[in-house]
C-alpha cells in the first residue's frame, strides 16, 4: 500500500472545493442527537431516507420548511447515487457501463477513486456484484456461493473505471458500482452547506450513524457524541467524544449483519475476497471536519484493520480515529483524546 502523505490528502481535497466551504460539522451521536441543556431550542425530524432513519435537528427558533428540504436533498441525491433503485442515474451507468454523469455523480466518484488509491484498494466502490449477492438489506439476507461470488468478483477492481471529463466508463461491462461507503458523508456535506446558506448555524445531522454537527451549540459549547456499544442497546455508549464543527462516522459490523448456519455475515466486504471482511475489529469511528472523507476513511479502516489503518489516519492531517478491537479494547489514533474529549 502506498505510504499516503499529508499532501496526498490536500490534493484528494482540492476535488471537492464546494465542501470545503469550512462546512461546521460537529459531533455526532449514534443513539440520537445529544439532550438540549439549559433548554435550548430545537426542532427535530426524524425520517426513512437513503436506507437508513435520518434525524436532522436544528437549534435555535428552527425552520420544519428548512428540515424539509433536507429530506428532499436526501431523495434527490438517493436518485443520482443509489445502486438499486431503477431510476438512479448510477443504475443507468451500472446498466450502460459508460455515461456522460452529472457533476454530483462524477465528483462523488471521482472522490471515491482517490480514497480507493490512498487506501492502496481497502476501499473499493466496485464491490457492488458482491454485495447484492447478500441482500443485506433485504427481508431475506442470504449467503453466496463460491461460484456466485468468485463471478460477481471477477468483474471488481477500482482501476477498471475510467474518468475522462464528465464521462465515466468501466472497463469491465461487468463491473458494478457501489457509492455506499462515501455517499451518506457527501450528502451530509450538501445539507450543511444547504443550513448555512439559510443561516441556520447550529444543528445535527444524522443520517444513519453517519452524523455531522454544524456549529456548537447554541451556547457555545461542544456536542457530546457518543459512539455505541457494538452490539449494544442502541443507548449504549463505548465513548463520548466532544466536537464543535465536526463530522463522526462509524462503520461497524454490527450496522448490517445476519448469521447463517452459525456464521456471521456483515456488510463491509474483503475486495480480495468478495467476503465480510475479518480484520479483528468491530467498528471505526472517524472524525474529522468533512463528512465524505469521514465516512470513506470509516469504512477504509475497517478494512486496512488497526495497524494499517492507525498508518493512514495518522499521516493525515485534521483527521482521528479511534478503532474498537474484537476484545472490546479502544485504540487511538495520534492526538485523539487530547482534541476530542
Ligand atoms: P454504512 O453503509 O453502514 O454507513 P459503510 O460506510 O462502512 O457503512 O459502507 C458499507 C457499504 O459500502 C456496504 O454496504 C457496501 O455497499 C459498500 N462496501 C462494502 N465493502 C466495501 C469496501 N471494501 N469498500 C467500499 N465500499 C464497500
Ligand atoms: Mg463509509
Amino acid at each position: 500500500m502506498p505510504v499516503a502523505t499529508k499532501n496526498t490528502y490536500k490534493n484528494l481535497l482540492k476535488f471537492t472545493f464546494s465542501a470545503m466551504l469550512i462546512i461546521c460539522l460537529t459531533a455526532c451521536s449514534f443513539s440520537g442527537p445529544p439532550g438540549a441543556k439549559n433548554g435550548a431550542k430545537k426542532l427535530s425530524k426524524t425520517d426513512f431516507v437513503l436506507d437508513t432513519t435520518a434525524t436532522i435537528t436544528l437549534y435555535g427558533e428552527g425552520d420544519g420548511e428548512l428540515i424539509d428540504r433536507c429530506f428532499e436533498l436526501c431523495r434527490e441525491y438517493e436518485l443520482v447515487f443509489s445502486r438499486t433503485d431503477e431510476r438512479s442515474e448510477l443504475y443507468a451507468l451500472n446498466r450502460d457501463g459508460s455515461a456522460a454523469v452529472s457533476d454530483e455523480l462524477l465528483e462523488l466518484i471521482t472522490l471515491a477513486r482517490d480514497y480507493a488509491e490512498l487506501s492502496g484498494g481497502a476501499f473499493d466502490f466496485t464491490l457492488g456484484g458482491a454485495s447484492a449477492l447478500y441482500g443485506f438489506s433485504s427481508d431475506s439476507p442470504r449467503a453466496p456461493s463460491d461460484a456466485e461470488l468468485s463471478e460477481a468478483m471477477s468483474h471488481a477492481g477500482w482501476e477498471k473505471v475510467r474518468i475522462e471529463g464528465n464521462i465515466v466508463t468501466l472497463t469491465d461491462p461487468g463491473a458494478v458500482l457501489d457509492l455506499g461507503a462515501i455517499a451518506k458523508g457527501y450528502i451530509a456535506d450538501r445539507i450543511a452547506e444547504l443550513l448555512l446558506e439559510n443561516g441556520q448555524g447550529s444543528a445535527i445531522i444524522n443520517l444513519g450513524g453517519n452524523v455531522l454537527c454544524l456549529g456548537s451549540k447554541p451556547d457555545g459549547s461542544d456536542f457530546v457524541v457518543g459512539l455505541q456499544y457494538p452490539f449494544g442497546d442502541a443507548e449504549r455508549t463505548i465513548a463520548n467524544v466532544s466536537v464543535s464543527d465536526m463530522s463522526v462516522v462509524t462503520s461497524g459490523v454490527y450496522q448490517r449483519c445476519f448469521e447463517r448456519d452459525g456464521v456471521f455475515y456483515h456488510h463491509i466486504l474483503d475486495p480480495d475476497t468478495g467476503r465480510p471482511r475479518d480484520s479483528g475489529l468491530l467498528a471505526v469511528s472517524v472524525v474529522s471536519p468533512r463528512s465524505a472523507d469521514c465516512d470513506a476513511l470509516s469504512t477504509a479502516c475497517f478494512v486496512l484493520g488497526l495497524d494499517r489503518g492507525l498508518e493512514l489516519v495518522d499521516s493525515l492531517e485534521g483527521v482521528y480515529a479511534v478503532f474498537v478491537t474484537e476484545d472490546y479494547e479502544l485504540h487511538y489514533s495520534e492526538g485523539f483524546e487530547e482534541a476530542l474529549f
